[in-house]
């Protein structure tokens, strides 16, 4: 069956937008318990991630690139990073992760799970 590259983007911005939302949210001073449920999380949304092509090749920049969950800015910043490493090698363009800060919002309110700030 031919893949279909239109569907494919339609995914990735979904689930990129999921990714750094959920960073963006994590706490800023983690507990033990929340710094693994981040990073297994995270390894398993890169085993599940549904086109298994980029699952595969993600798991690869992964192994490389570690997860880091130390802290809602580390978590950002190292996203902001592994999607760069991908759109490298899409040559598509570099995202400034400076700027990463305000860029994902959940639109929800403050709540007891979400951000503390
Ligand atoms: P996207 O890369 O989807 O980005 C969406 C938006 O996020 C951008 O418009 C920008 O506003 C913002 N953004 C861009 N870079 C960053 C960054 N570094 N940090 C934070 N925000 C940023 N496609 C393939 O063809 N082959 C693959 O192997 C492949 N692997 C993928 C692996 C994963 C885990 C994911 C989630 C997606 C993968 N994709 C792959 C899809 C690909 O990354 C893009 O999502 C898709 O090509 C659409 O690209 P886009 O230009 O619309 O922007």
């Amino acid at each position: 069956k031919l893949g279909n590259e239109t569907v494919k983007a339609e995914l990735g911005r979904a689930a990129w937008k999921l990714f750094h939302t959920t960073m963006a949210r994590f706490p800023e001073k983690p507990s033990a318990d929340e710094k693994n449920a981040l990073h297994s999380y995270i390894l398993l949304f890169a085993r599940l991630y549904p086109c298994g092509e980029c699952a595969h090749h993600f798991q690869t920049i992964l192994n490389k690139y570690p997860p880091q969950v130390t802290s809602r800015n580390t978590a950002a910043g190292w996203a902001c990073h592994v999607h760069n490493e991908v759109n490298k090698s899409l040559d598509k363009e570099e995202f400034d992760c400076s700027k990463i800060g305000d860029f994902y919002d959940c639109g929800c309110a403050d709540d007891e799970t979400g951000s503390t700030d």
